[in-house]
This record gives C-alpha cells, structure tokens and sequence, in this order.
C-alpha cells in the first residue's frame, strides 16, 4: 500500500534513487540465504570482478560495503588517511560541501577551494597549490565528479594532468556517486585512486550498498593511514577475499542479486551505450530548459552535466512550490534546490534506468506546472525541443536490432 497513493506511475525525476528496472525488482525478490554457504561467495566472486568494468579499471580493488554514499566517503578517507593529513578538496555545492564537513570532522586539514555555486572545481588553483607545495604535504586531492546540487561535471582528465605536470604524489579521490554508470568515467586512464558511489544512484539499485575501487597506491597507503576505522576498514574485507568467503559481515543477500542483475542490464546495454543515452537525455533536457527561456544553474558549456540538470527560476517564483506542484498534481517528483540555491532552482535528475519517453513525460510534467505558478511558458515548447532533438538522435535499442 503506497503511503500516500497517486494515480499510475510515480514519475521518479530526482536525481537519486532512481527508478528500479522491473528485472531487478524480481531478482531481488527472494528469501535470505545463509551467506557462508558456497552460493553466496560464488556470487560475490562474479560481482567483485564484474564491477570493476564499471569503473573502467583492471588494476583496482572493489569493496561492496553495507553503506551509502556517506559511508564511501569515509571509507575513502579513512583507509587512505591520516588526522592532521592536509587535503585540498573543491567547494562547489551541497555535496561537496558535506564531504568537505566530512573531512573536517574526521580532522583532515582541510584546504577548501571555494567556487561559485554553478561553476566548476577551481584547477588553476589547484595547479598553483601543487606548484608551491615542493614539500608533498597534500596527501591527497579529494574532488566530487559530478556535483548532483548544482547539475556541475568537473574534468578529471585535467585534474590528472595537473598532478602529473607537477609529478605531485597526492592521492586522488573521488566522489562518483552521480556519475560512475552514467558519465564517461576512466578509472584507470585517469589515475584516480579511489572511486567510489552508491547503489541508488545510476546503477539503478535501491540504496544501501556503497561500491569502493581502491587502487594500488590507494591499498599501499592503508598500511600506513592512521585513521580510526573499525567498520569501513578494508583489511578486514581483504582478509575474507584472501579466505573466499568475502564478508567480514552480513552482507545484504537481495541486494547482491540485484547487484547481478542490474550489472548484466547495464553489460547488455553496452557501457558506452548506457553513457551516450545520458548524453542524449542531458542534451534533451537542457534543449528543453533552453525553449523555456529559463536559465541552466551551470554556467558553462563545459560543466553541464548529463545526470542532472538545475532550473534556475525567476525571482518571483519560489522552485520549491515547483516541486511541491509536481507531486501532489502531476505525480512528478523533482528535486528540490539545496542549501544556497533553495527556493532559486529545481532540479530534473536524468540518470539511471530511464529512456527518451519517460523524459518527454516529465518535461511534460514541467511545463504544466511551470503555468501553474505563473512563469510564461509556451506549453508544448520545451517538450518539442526535446522531441526534435531526440528523435533525430535516438539509436535502435541494441538489443533489439
Ligand atoms: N555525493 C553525491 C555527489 C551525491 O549526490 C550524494 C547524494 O545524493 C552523496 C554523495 C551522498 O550519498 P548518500 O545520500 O547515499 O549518502
């Protein structure tokens, strides 16, 4: 019994959770299962090598941890850090803005570099801290990939390159949680050290699973990380995969069939494929945004992200009725704006298992409720937009050709 019952289908527009596919609702439809049995090892054994092409690396180390994406985060930290370690981490929006409180909680010397909400990670500065720091005392360069508040992709290609210009040691971390599954994301190519996201996010999985790669200098530098860690360590998962039994502790059995299923819908797609649809939803989306005639919170090109997209509205209109509207006439769920940019934008979350007609529908939606609170939209502009592009654009589905 839904708690609240509407009408048909929710459509399911924030940009996390995300809609589950209908094969992996049933794979994840079973009883538990005693996790020392030979099942579930064998299981996992599948997972743990069959994840890593989602992180596009051969080298790295997965943990499939009882978490969320918070729990990643620290896990990240903790393993690779230690308290009083100076870190250089980029401020651009809600959640970095967490991961930063995270990183300061846990007494990492934080050197915060502070952006405009809508804009990228600063790397000019990153590139002179580098530049003075002849001493190596960055340890590590923590930086969110996609930041989901502000609808912001940052260039991590560039980030390598900065820290391979100056030869600087510094571990490189990063936040995947609205990216990895969705945006092009090289693991390896990148020399990313850690890598990390959630479950209910692109993998299109219900949330509780945080999915950590750890790279060779990322599991060196467990040896000699200080940080307390007793849940998130990854010496203890290490342990149990030297044992083949793989869990420390209970792991959550549907989750791990969901896991399998969701890899397969994802490896039968084609990753390349699953990437280029969240190009083209991205695309569609900011085509309909720009029909509108209202503004993307992103403020350039080279930042728009394809998981998610932040509707700057007018000053008069408050973005929260927004997405209070959707909800209760429409059966539309939106994102709310966050923290600095609450009331001033709503946000579309494009990631995920979700095709060309499932945007129309909420791009629809948008519309609709855009005349409702008073803004001067043309109905039908921004879903024509979308319509003109798509159409065009859209591939046979691969598996049907
Ligand atoms: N990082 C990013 C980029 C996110 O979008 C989120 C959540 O939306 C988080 C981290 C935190 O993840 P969780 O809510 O799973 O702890």
């Amino acid at each position: 019994m839904d708690y609240v019952y509407g009408p048909g289908r929710n459509h399911l527009f924030v940009p996390g959770p995300v809609n589950i596919p209908e094969p992996v609702i049933r794979a994840m439809n079973r009883n538990n299962e005693d996790y020392r049995s030979p099942a579930v090892p064998a299981l996992t054994k599948t997972l743990l090598e069959d994840v890593k092409q989602i992180f596009k690396t051969t080298t790295g180390t997965p943990f499939l941890i009882p978490t969320t994406g918070t729990g990643a985060w620290e896990s990240a930290l903790t393993n690779t850090l230690s308290p009083g370690d100076r870190i250089v981490s980029f401020l651009i929006g809600q959640f970095s803005l967490l991961w930063i409180d995270q990183q300061q909680r846990l007494g990492f010397n934080v050197d915060v570099v502070e952006s405009e909400w809508g804009q990228g990670a600063n790397l000019d500065i990153l590139a002179s801290k580098l530049a003075a720091d002849t001493a190596h005392t960055i340890k590590a360069v923590c930086i969110v990939h996609n930041e989901t508040a502000t609808g912001v992709t940052n260039n991590l290609a560039k980030v390598r390159r900065i820290l391979d210009d100056y030869r600087h040691p510094a571990l490189f971390l990063v936040d995947g949680v609205s990216s990895i599954c969705a945006l092009d994301f090289r693991m390896d190519e990148w020399g990313v050290d850690v890598a990390l996201t959630g479950s209910q996010k692109a993998l299109s999985l219900p949330t509780g699973m945080g999915i950590v790669c750890a790279g060779p200098r990322a599991l060196e530098a467990t040896k000699t990380a200080k940080s307390v860690r007793v849940f998130f360590d990854w010496n203890d998962y290490l342990k149990f995969y030297k044992l083949g039994t793989f869990w420390p502790y209970t792991p959550s059995i549907q989750l791990l069939y969901g896991l399998r299923t969701a890899l397969d819908l994802i490896f039968e797609e084609g990753l390349d494929n699953v990437i280029a649809r969240h190009a083209r939803l991205g695309k569609a989306t900011r085509l309909a945004v720009e029909a509108w005639g209202l503004k993307n919170c992103t403020q350039k090109e080279e930042w728009f992200s394809d998981t998610v997209t932040a509707v700057v509205v007018p000053p008069y209109i408050d973005s929260s009725e927004i997405v209070r509207r959707g909800w209760k006439r429409y059966n539309l769920s939106l994102g709310l704006g966050l923290n600095k940019v609450a009331g001033k934008v709503f946000r579309i979350g494009h990631l995920g298992n979700l095709n060309e007609l499932q945007l129309l529908g909420c791009l629809a939606g948008v519309e609709m409720i855009l005349k409702d609170v008073g803004y001067p939209v043309k109905l039908g502009s921004g879903v024509a937009a979308a319509c003109a592009y798509l159409q065009n654009n859209t591939p046979l589905i691969p598996s049907r050709i």
